[in-house]
């Protein structure tokens, strides 16, 4: 990945100040323009909750980051779900009576139910009406629908096609299967100077639709590989996972562990037009809850932050009452706040390396924030230090007033989030100023 500058290679706990430097104009760019062309390649394939379409996804991701695949079986009981059968396709369509087909799982893979059990029959107009699903207000798209927990058997079309349909037979073929096998997931761990850890997760069962969710899947495989590069504070847990029965999973499987957990995001429709949305955590006011709505704040962009809902993406499962992680949702428009969501329209048209970019910068200072945000001492607490007779007037210029909070507030209880929000001077020029106070023993680390 070219765009990474070499200091920012030397860790992360010393490159916060540079990061409005590195995050901007070109290399933003750059980096946007990688995440399309992985969610480009992600795009043909027919993902789903489990199979096939799924593994081959992790696969093309471990061309990237050292990805661990694990494997739970069908009927593995997680909580109150169980892990279900395993969905592969190879073939569907619809003909009608002149042979022609009028959906074709070749030509998109949306036409098809996902989780669609095998069927190969003639069937009535009628009969197939009962299993075909349009979008009257938008007659060109095809829309996007599934029934993983519910054996049915259907097909998508655009309204458009449908009303051509005429009286008169029909062959319809699914050639899938639906068996005992696996639910699979990606799971990546890196290792920083704490056990700590900062959880990033994405849910990658979706089959052809770019923003929701390749741009996340992708969006969070380039994080992984540019964190893997930097030396780190916290440890890193990525997970690429299917959504909601994916998140459960790992839940059940990883409980006595989530303690480490101490901040965490969910990652999804990062490539979109919009602006960046973040959803709070169901504490509201964890620091990575505070840390983004400080970014996003002083971001010079326009943004929303939302109140936590129990509706939503796998954000639900970890702040479930039992779990309560301190974990937020980073995305552009919110699902289902644009017509394109789960239908044909969120292709690969609808997501731009520019918007992509843009998340990946604000995503990486919301973390570069985490990874900075020390308690410090002042070691002169009584009256001020005289910064004169250090020569530090003269080298901090206008982050004088940030110097004097840092200095007033570095009392073992304030973090430097604490201190920027009380001052509001930004996070960035806080942490400057407490470095430069450290260099010249004016402060201690105390946590
Ligand atoms: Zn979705």
């Amino acid at each position: 990945m070219g765009v990474i500058r070499t200091s920012n290679r030397k860790g992360i706990l010393n490159v916060n100040i540079e990061i409005a430097k590195y995050c901007t104009g070109e290399s933003e760019l750059e980096i946007g323009q990688a995440i399309y062309s992985l969610i480009a390649e992600l795009y043909p394939v027919c993902r789903s909750i489990t199979g096939n379409g799924f593994r081959q996804t992790l696969e093309t991701l471990r061309h990237h980051i050292q990805l661990k695949v694990h494997e739970v079986p069908s009927g593995t009981e997680v909580f109150d779900w169980v892990v279900p059968k395993e969905w592969n396709i190879r073939d569907a369509y619809v003909k009608n009576s002149k042979g022609e087909k009028i959906a074709d799982f070749q030509k998109s893979n949306l036409h098809v139910l996902n989780y669609s059990v095998p069927v190969n029959k003639i069937v009535s107009l009628n009969e197939l009406r009962e299993h075909l699903f349009t979008l009257p207000d938008y007659p060109d798209w095809t829309p996007y629908k599934t029934s993983y927990y519910k054996e049915n058997w259907g097909f998508s079309l655009s309204y458009n096609e449908f009303q051509k349909l005429e009286e008169g037979d029909y062959q319809v073929l699914i050639d899938s299967t639906l068996e005992n096998g696996s639910l699979s997931y990606g799971e990546l761990y890196l290792p920083g100077e704490e056990m700590n850890e900062i959880l990033i997760s994405c849910h990658a069962c979706h089959p052809s639709l770019a923003n929701d969710n390749l741009s996340g899947v992708s969006l969070t495989t380039m994080l992984a590989k540019y964190l893997g590069d930097c030396s780190r504070r916290f440890s890193y847990r990525f997970l690429f996972i299917p959504g909601t029965i994916g998140s459960i999973t790992w839940l059940c499987l990883n409980k006595t562990s989530v303690n480490k957990i101490k901040h965490g995001l969910v990652i999804s429709g990062v490539g979109d037009a919009g602006n960046i949305t973040y959803k709070k955590s169901r504490r509201g006011d964890a620091e990575i809850d505070r840390a983004a709505f400080h970014i996003l704040k002083n971001s010079g962009q326009p943004y929303e932050v939302m109140d936590f809902s129990p509706y939503g993406y796998d954000e639900r499962q970890y702040c479930s009452p039992g779990f309560d992680l301190p974990v937020g949702r980073f995305s552009r428009t919110p699902f289902g706040r644009y017509p394109e969501y789960h239908t044909s329209a969120d292709n690969l048209d609808f997501v731009t390396a520019y918007a992509l970019g843009n998340s990946f910068a604000r995503l990486l200072d919301i973390l570069l924030l985490l990874e900075g945000n020390r308690t410090f001492l002042n070691r002169n607490p009584h009256c001020e230090p005289q910064l004169g007779k250090r020569g530090l007037y003269d080298s901090i210029g206008d982050n004088e007033l940030a110097m004097l909070w840092v200095l007033n507030l570095s009392d073992g209880r304030h973090s430097l989030l604490d201190i920027a929000e009380r001052s509001g001077v930004s996070f960035a020029a806080v942490q400057g100023a407490a470095e430069l106070l450290r260099r010249h023993c004016l402060l201690d680390v105390s946590g």
